[in-house]
Protein backbone atom coordinates (compact mmCIF):
# COMPACT_ATOMS: atom_id res chain seq x y z
CA UNK A 1 0.00 0.00 0.00
CA UNK A 2 1.45 3.19 -0.52
CA UNK A 3 2.02 5.43 1.92
CA UNK A 4 1.25 9.31 2.28
CA UNK A 5 4.00 9.49 6.05
CA UNK A 6 5.12 12.94 5.50
CA UNK A 7 1.79 14.61 5.32
CA UNK A 8 0.12 16.16 8.64
CA UNK A 9 -2.07 13.76 10.51
CA UNK A 10 -5.53 15.98 9.62
CA UNK A 11 -4.56 15.50 5.59
CA UNK A 12 -6.41 13.22 4.07
CA UNK A 13 -4.54 10.36 3.45
CA UNK A 14 -5.20 7.49 0.81
CA UNK A 15 -4.86 4.66 3.64
CA UNK A 16 -8.08 5.93 5.34
CA UNK A 17 -9.80 6.94 2.27
CA UNK A 18 -13.92 6.22 2.37
CA UNK A 19 -12.88 4.82 -0.93
CA UNK A 20 -14.83 4.27 -4.17
CA UNK A 21 -18.06 3.27 -5.10
CA UNK A 22 -16.99 0.32 -6.92
CA UNK A 23 -13.76 -1.66 -4.35
CA UNK A 24 -10.86 -1.87 -7.07
CA UNK A 25 -7.47 -3.55 -5.66
CA UNK A 26 -4.72 -1.12 -4.72
CA UNK A 27 -2.26 -0.16 -7.21
CA UNK A 28 1.31 -0.37 -6.02
CA UNK A 29 2.95 1.95 -7.35
CA UNK A 30 0.33 4.96 -6.90
CA UNK A 31 -1.37 7.08 -4.04
CA UNK A 32 -5.25 6.33 -4.23
CA UNK A 33 -5.51 10.29 -4.75
CA UNK A 34 -2.48 9.60 -7.63
CA UNK A 35 -4.76 7.17 -9.48
CA UNK A 36 -8.43 9.87 -9.39
CA UNK A 37 -5.81 12.09 -11.00
CA UNK A 38 -4.33 10.29 -13.89
CA UNK A 39 -8.37 8.83 -14.49
CA UNK A 40 -9.10 12.72 -15.23
CA UNK A 41 -6.03 13.39 -17.18
CA UNK A 42 -7.06 10.79 -19.75
CA UNK A 43 -10.57 11.54 -19.33
CA UNK A 44 -12.82 12.84 -22.71
CA UNK A 45 -14.57 15.79 -20.56
CA UNK A 46 -10.98 16.57 -19.70
CA UNK A 47 -9.36 17.40 -23.64
CA UNK A 48 -12.55 19.18 -24.05
CA UNK A 49 -11.73 21.46 -21.67
CA UNK A 50 -9.32 23.03 -24.36
CA UNK A 51 -12.05 24.43 -26.05
CA UNK A 52 -14.30 25.48 -23.29
CA UNK A 53 -14.97 29.70 -22.68
CA UNK A 54 -13.13 30.41 -19.55
CA UNK A 55 -14.26 35.08 -20.17
CA UNK A 56 -13.40 34.65 -23.45
CA UNK A 57 -14.51 32.63 -26.44
CA UNK A 58 -12.16 30.10 -27.23
CA UNK A 59 -11.74 31.64 -31.09
CA UNK A 60 -11.30 35.26 -29.80
CA UNK A 61 -7.77 34.85 -29.42
CA UNK A 62 -4.83 31.96 -28.64
CA UNK A 63 -3.52 33.53 -25.91
CA UNK A 64 -6.51 33.79 -23.41
CA UNK A 65 -6.93 31.16 -20.62
CA UNK A 66 -9.20 28.16 -21.57
CA UNK A 67 -11.12 25.95 -18.82
CA UNK A 68 -7.58 23.74 -19.40
CA UNK A 69 -5.38 26.64 -18.86
CA UNK A 70 -7.23 27.85 -15.78
CA UNK A 71 -7.80 24.39 -14.16
CA UNK A 72 -3.79 23.79 -14.59
CA UNK A 73 -3.28 27.43 -12.84
CA UNK A 74 -5.56 26.30 -10.16
CA UNK A 75 -3.75 22.95 -9.95
CA UNK A 76 -0.46 24.76 -9.42
CA UNK A 77 -1.71 27.31 -6.47
CA UNK A 78 -3.65 24.85 -4.77
CA UNK A 79 -0.34 22.15 -4.69
CA UNK A 80 1.94 24.77 -3.57
CA UNK A 81 -0.24 25.60 -0.73
CA UNK A 82 -1.09 22.00 0.30
CA UNK A 83 2.88 20.97 0.07
CA UNK A 84 2.76 24.36 2.46
CA UNK A 85 0.63 22.99 5.13
CA UNK A 86 1.62 19.54 4.65
CA UNK A 87 -1.50 18.14 3.21
CA UNK A 88 -2.41 15.81 0.26
CA UNK A 89 -0.99 17.65 -3.01
CA UNK A 90 -2.15 14.68 -5.55
CA UNK A 91 -5.92 15.14 -4.18
CA UNK A 92 -5.66 19.21 -4.41
CA UNK A 93 -4.42 18.51 -7.87
CA UNK A 94 -7.59 15.72 -8.44
CA UNK A 95 -9.85 18.42 -7.23
CA UNK A 96 -8.27 20.93 -9.42
CA UNK A 97 -7.92 19.37 -12.35
CA UNK A 98 -11.70 18.01 -12.39
CA UNK A 99 -13.30 20.68 -10.82
CA UNK A 100 -15.08 21.98 -14.18
CA UNK A 101 -15.51 19.18 -16.34
CA UNK A 102 -19.36 19.97 -15.90
CA UNK A 103 -19.06 23.48 -17.55
CA UNK A 104 -21.31 24.34 -20.64
CA UNK A 105 -19.50 26.07 -23.94
CA UNK A 106 -19.10 29.11 -23.73
CA UNK A 107 -18.77 29.48 -19.27
CA UNK A 108 -21.49 31.25 -17.15
CA UNK A 109 -23.43 32.66 -20.31
CA UNK A 110 -24.01 29.31 -21.21
CA UNK A 111 -24.67 27.38 -17.97
CA UNK A 112 -26.97 30.47 -16.99
CA UNK A 113 -28.83 29.77 -20.67
CA UNK A 114 -28.96 26.06 -19.55
CA UNK A 115 -30.19 26.44 -16.34
CA UNK A 116 -33.16 28.55 -17.50
CA UNK A 117 -33.79 25.69 -19.64
CA UNK A 118 -33.91 23.32 -17.59
CA UNK A 119 -35.96 24.76 -14.97
CA UNK A 120 -38.80 22.20 -15.27
CA UNK A 121 -36.74 19.78 -14.94
CA UNK A 122 -34.62 20.13 -11.90
CA UNK A 123 -32.62 22.74 -13.37
CA UNK A 124 -28.92 22.80 -14.72
CA UNK A 125 -25.49 23.50 -12.27
CA UNK A 126 -22.38 22.81 -13.69
CA UNK A 127 -21.00 22.06 -10.11
CA UNK A 128 -23.27 18.76 -10.08
CA UNK A 129 -22.24 17.82 -13.97
CA UNK A 130 -18.83 18.18 -12.61
CA UNK A 131 -19.83 15.10 -10.57
CA UNK A 132 -22.23 13.94 -13.17
CA UNK A 133 -19.27 13.52 -15.41
CA UNK A 134 -17.04 11.62 -13.38
CA UNK A 135 -19.71 9.36 -11.80
CA UNK A 136 -21.85 8.40 -14.62
CA UNK A 137 -21.05 10.10 -17.93
CA UNK A 138 -17.59 8.71 -18.79
CA UNK A 139 -17.17 5.57 -20.82
CA UNK A 140 -14.09 4.16 -20.21
CA UNK A 141 -14.23 0.93 -18.32
CA UNK A 142 -15.68 -2.50 -18.34
CA UNK A 143 -16.89 -2.92 -14.68
CA UNK A 144 -18.58 0.77 -14.06
CA UNK A 145 -19.49 4.11 -15.97
CA UNK A 146 -18.12 7.02 -14.87
CA UNK A 147 -14.19 7.05 -13.22
CA UNK A 148 -14.84 5.54 -10.12
CA UNK A 149 -13.01 8.37 -8.34
CA UNK A 150 -12.81 8.27 -3.97
CA UNK A 151 -14.86 9.65 -1.87
CA UNK A 152 -12.54 12.38 -1.18
CA UNK A 153 -11.93 13.64 -4.85
CA UNK A 154 -15.88 13.46 -5.48
CA UNK A 155 -16.67 15.72 -2.14
CA UNK A 156 -13.83 18.31 -3.11
CA UNK A 157 -15.71 18.61 -6.79
CA UNK A 158 -19.19 18.92 -4.98
CA UNK A 159 -18.00 22.54 -3.97
CA UNK A 160 -21.54 23.67 -3.20
CA UNK A 161 -25.20 22.24 -3.75
CA UNK A 162 -28.81 22.70 -2.95
CA UNK A 163 -30.26 20.45 -0.31
CA UNK A 164 -32.62 19.58 -2.39
CA UNK A 165 -30.03 18.25 -4.17
CA UNK A 166 -28.03 16.61 -1.64
CA UNK A 167 -30.26 14.62 -0.19
CA UNK A 168 -30.20 13.16 -3.57
CA UNK A 169 -26.40 12.71 -4.07
CA UNK A 170 -25.74 10.14 -0.93
CA UNK A 171 -22.59 10.20 0.58
CA UNK A 172 -21.40 13.36 -0.92
CA UNK A 173 -24.51 15.13 -0.05
CA UNK A 174 -24.09 14.20 3.08
CA UNK A 175 -22.00 17.22 4.06
CA UNK A 176 -24.75 19.87 3.20
CA UNK A 177 -27.64 18.40 5.27
CA UNK A 178 -25.32 18.15 8.35
CA UNK A 179 -23.41 21.06 7.86
CA UNK A 180 -20.41 19.55 8.06
CA UNK A 181 -17.08 20.62 6.09
CA UNK A 182 -15.29 19.37 3.55
CA UNK A 183 -11.48 17.92 3.99
CA UNK A 184 -8.60 20.95 4.23
CA UNK A 185 -7.81 19.85 0.21
CA UNK A 186 -11.25 20.36 -1.09
CA UNK A 187 -11.44 23.79 1.22
CA UNK A 188 -7.87 25.16 -0.21
CA UNK A 189 -8.73 24.13 -3.69
CA UNK A 190 -11.74 25.68 -3.78
CA UNK A 191 -9.82 28.99 -2.63
CA UNK A 192 -6.81 28.33 -5.18
CA UNK A 193 -9.59 28.38 -7.91
CA UNK A 194 -10.42 32.23 -7.15
CA UNK A 195 -6.71 33.31 -6.75
CA UNK A 196 -6.79 32.25 -10.06
CA UNK A 197 -9.09 33.41 -12.22
CA UNK A 198 -9.05 36.94 -10.14
CA UNK A 199 -5.27 37.49 -11.32
CA UNK A 200 -5.69 35.37 -14.54
CA UNK A 201 -8.43 37.00 -15.33
CA UNK A 202 -7.28 41.16 -14.95
CA UNK A 203 -4.12 39.28 -17.19
CA UNK A 204 -6.61 38.75 -20.05
CA UNK A 205 -8.73 41.87 -19.41
CA UNK A 206 -5.55 43.55 -19.82
CA UNK A 207 -4.26 41.19 -22.64
CA UNK A 208 -7.84 41.98 -25.16
CA UNK A 209 -7.88 45.42 -24.27
CA UNK A 210 -10.95 45.39 -22.48
CA UNK A 211 -9.20 46.55 -18.87
CA UNK A 212 -7.22 49.05 -19.16
CA UNK A 213 -4.17 49.65 -16.59
CA UNK A 214 -5.68 53.23 -15.77
CA UNK A 215 -8.31 51.52 -14.26
CA UNK A 216 -6.87 48.38 -12.51
CA UNK A 217 -4.71 51.69 -11.12
CA UNK A 218 -7.43 52.78 -8.92
CA UNK A 219 -7.23 49.22 -7.28
CA UNK A 220 -5.32 49.50 -4.30
CA UNK A 221 -3.97 46.01 -4.51
CA UNK A 222 -2.97 46.05 -8.25
CA UNK A 223 -1.41 50.08 -7.68
CA UNK A 224 0.79 48.85 -4.54
CA UNK A 225 2.26 46.53 -6.14
CA UNK A 226 2.53 47.73 -9.70
CA UNK A 227 4.07 50.56 -8.03
CA UNK A 228 7.53 48.09 -6.15
CA UNK A 229 7.64 46.65 -10.08
CA UNK A 230 8.41 50.28 -11.17
CA UNK A 231 10.42 51.22 -8.27
CA UNK A 232 12.83 47.77 -8.65
CA UNK A 233 12.87 47.72 -11.96
CA UNK A 234 12.89 51.89 -13.44
CA UNK A 235 11.37 52.66 -16.77
CA UNK A 236 9.50 48.76 -17.03
CA UNK A 237 6.01 48.91 -18.89
CA UNK A 238 3.44 46.70 -21.01
CA UNK A 239 3.32 42.98 -20.49
CA UNK A 240 6.32 42.55 -18.62
CA UNK A 241 5.07 44.97 -15.96
CA UNK A 242 2.02 43.85 -15.75
CA UNK A 243 2.73 39.84 -15.54
CA UNK A 244 5.66 41.51 -12.53
CA UNK A 245 2.40 42.87 -10.66
CA UNK A 246 0.16 40.21 -11.01
CA UNK A 247 2.67 37.40 -10.30
CA UNK A 248 2.83 39.51 -6.94
CA UNK A 249 -0.30 39.49 -6.23
CA UNK A 250 -0.60 36.12 -6.58
CA UNK A 251 1.88 35.20 -4.30
CA UNK A 252 0.71 37.82 -1.62
CA UNK A 253 -2.92 36.07 -1.63
CA UNK A 254 -0.76 32.66 -1.29
CA UNK A 255 1.26 33.56 1.62
CA UNK A 256 -1.39 35.16 3.58
CA UNK A 257 -3.54 32.43 2.79
CA UNK A 258 -0.66 29.98 4.36
CA UNK A 259 -0.22 31.75 7.42
CA UNK A 260 -3.65 32.19 8.15
CA UNK A 261 -4.63 28.61 7.78
CA UNK A 262 -1.83 27.42 9.43
CA UNK A 263 -2.71 29.50 12.59
CA UNK A 264 -6.16 28.96 12.42
CA UNK A 265 -5.06 24.69 11.95
CA UNK A 266 -2.89 25.42 14.95
CA UNK A 267 -5.95 26.70 16.94
CA UNK A 268 -8.25 24.32 16.47
CA UNK A 269 -5.48 21.53 16.67
CA UNK A 270 -7.31 18.87 14.25
CA UNK A 271 -5.84 15.20 15.11
CA UNK A 272 -7.85 13.60 11.96
CA UNK A 273 -9.83 14.31 9.12
CA UNK A 274 -13.18 13.55 10.85
CA UNK A 275 -11.64 16.30 13.70
CA UNK A 276 -12.13 18.78 10.31
CA UNK A 277 -14.97 18.08 8.83
CA UNK A 278 -16.28 18.61 12.63
CA UNK A 279 -14.75 22.30 13.00
CA UNK A 280 -15.63 25.12 10.83
CA UNK A 281 -13.72 26.20 8.01
CA UNK A 282 -9.59 25.95 8.57
CA UNK A 283 -8.42 27.54 5.26
CA UNK A 284 -8.96 31.34 4.97
CA UNK A 285 -7.32 34.40 4.02
CA UNK A 286 -6.73 37.37 6.93
CA UNK A 287 -9.35 40.02 7.46
CA UNK A 288 -7.58 42.15 5.50
CA UNK A 289 -6.61 40.03 2.61
CA UNK A 290 -10.04 38.64 2.31
CA UNK A 291 -11.35 42.53 1.88
CA UNK A 292 -8.46 43.24 -0.86
CA UNK A 293 -9.63 39.70 -2.46
CA UNK A 294 -13.39 41.01 -2.46
CA UNK A 295 -12.40 44.53 -3.93
CA UNK A 296 -10.36 42.30 -6.61
CA UNK A 297 -13.62 40.48 -7.41
CA UNK A 298 -16.02 43.57 -7.43
CA UNK A 299 -13.65 44.66 -9.61
CA UNK A 300 -13.63 42.56 -12.39
CA UNK A 301 -17.55 42.15 -12.10
CA UNK A 302 -17.78 46.13 -12.75
CA UNK A 303 -15.39 46.64 -15.28
CA UNK A 304 -14.96 42.99 -17.43
CA UNK A 305 -17.59 40.40 -16.71
CA UNK A 306 -20.16 43.40 -17.45
CA UNK A 307 -18.17 44.99 -20.14
CA UNK A 308 -20.88 45.91 -23.20
CA UNK A 309 -18.06 43.50 -25.52
CA UNK A 310 -18.42 40.64 -22.93
CA UNK A 311 -22.13 40.96 -22.94
CA UNK A 312 -22.51 40.46 -26.53
CA UNK A 313 -20.80 37.30 -26.03
CA UNK A 314 -22.79 35.94 -23.41
CA UNK A 315 -25.70 37.19 -25.17
CA UNK A 316 -24.85 35.18 -28.58
CA UNK A 317 -23.65 32.47 -26.61
CA UNK A 318 -27.25 32.36 -24.29
CA UNK A 319 -29.00 32.58 -28.00
CA UNK A 320 -27.03 29.38 -29.31
CA UNK A 321 -27.68 27.52 -25.85
CA UNK A 322 -30.84 28.44 -26.12
CA UNK A 323 -31.79 27.64 -29.66
CA UNK A 324 -30.19 24.13 -29.66
CA UNK A 325 -31.87 23.02 -26.53
CA UNK A 326 -35.34 24.21 -27.84
CA UNK A 327 -34.98 22.28 -31.01
CA UNK A 328 -33.68 19.46 -29.38
CA UNK A 329 -36.51 19.11 -26.96
CA UNK A 330 -39.24 20.23 -29.88
CA UNK A 331 -37.65 17.08 -32.28
CA UNK A 332 -35.47 14.81 -30.19
CA UNK A 333 -35.58 12.94 -33.63
CA UNK A 334 -32.81 15.55 -34.63
CA UNK A 335 -30.84 14.02 -31.66
CA UNK A 336 -27.82 11.17 -32.29
CA UNK A 337 -29.35 7.97 -31.62
CA UNK A 338 -26.94 8.21 -28.34
CA UNK A 339 -29.17 10.70 -26.85
CA UNK A 340 -32.67 10.06 -28.06
CA UNK A 341 -34.49 8.28 -25.29
CA UNK A 342 -36.68 5.23 -26.60
CA UNK A 343 -40.67 5.57 -25.34
CA UNK A 344 -40.44 2.77 -23.12
CA UNK A 345 -41.80 4.68 -20.11
CA UNK A 346 -45.45 4.75 -20.00
CA UNK A 347 -45.41 8.09 -18.21
CA UNK A 348 -45.01 10.98 -20.79
CA UNK A 349 -43.29 13.41 -17.48
CA UNK A 350 -40.80 11.03 -16.72
CA UNK A 351 -39.60 10.36 -20.37
CA UNK A 352 -39.77 14.55 -20.86
CA UNK A 353 -37.43 15.08 -17.95
CA UNK A 354 -35.06 11.96 -19.17
CA UNK A 355 -34.87 13.55 -22.52
CA UNK A 356 -34.30 17.00 -20.96
CA UNK A 357 -31.57 15.62 -19.35
CA UNK A 358 -30.16 13.72 -22.25
CA UNK A 359 -29.50 16.73 -23.87
CA UNK A 360 -28.56 18.40 -21.21
CA UNK A 361 -25.46 16.48 -20.66
CA UNK A 362 -25.27 16.61 -24.86
CA UNK A 363 -25.00 20.47 -24.69
CA UNK A 364 -22.49 20.81 -21.34
CA UNK A 365 -20.77 18.22 -23.03
CA UNK A 366 -19.85 20.73 -26.33
CA UNK A 367 -16.90 22.57 -26.76
CA UNK A 368 -17.82 26.14 -27.78
CA UNK A 369 -16.59 25.73 -31.66
CA UNK A 370 -18.88 22.25 -31.59
CA UNK A 371 -22.02 24.50 -30.44
CA UNK A 372 -21.15 26.91 -33.25
CA UNK A 373 -21.08 24.50 -35.14
CA UNK A 374 -24.08 22.19 -34.28
CA UNK A 375 -26.02 25.43 -34.09
CA UNK A 376 -25.09 26.15 -38.60
CA UNK A 377 -25.98 22.14 -38.66
CA UNK A 378 -29.24 22.83 -37.29
CA UNK A 379 -30.16 26.48 -38.04
CA UNK A 380 -28.64 27.17 -41.24
CA UNK A 381 -29.99 25.65 -44.23
CA UNK A 382 -26.35 25.76 -46.34
CA UNK A 383 -24.80 23.83 -43.62
CA UNK A 384 -25.03 19.91 -43.62
MG1 LIG B 1 -12.76 27.21 -11.83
Amino acid sequence: MFSDTHLAPYAAQSATSRGRSHAEPASSSRSEYQRDRDRIIHCTAFRRLEYKTQVFVNHEGDLFRTRLTHSLEVAQIARSIARNLRLNEDLVEAISLAHDLGHTPFGHAGQDALNVCMKAFGGFEHNLQSLRVVDTLEERYGAFDGLNLCFETREGILKHCSLTNAHKLGDVGQRFIQKNQASLEAQLTNLADEIAYNNHDIDDGLRSGLLTEAQLNELDFYAKFRAEVATTYPGISGRRAISETIRRMINALIVDLIATSEQRIKDCAPQSLDDVRNRSPMIAFSDAMQKEATLLKQFLHANLYRHYMVNRMSSKARRVVTDLFNVMMDEPILLPDDYQIKKTVTDQATHGTQQARKIADYIAGMTDRYAMLEHRRLFSVDEV
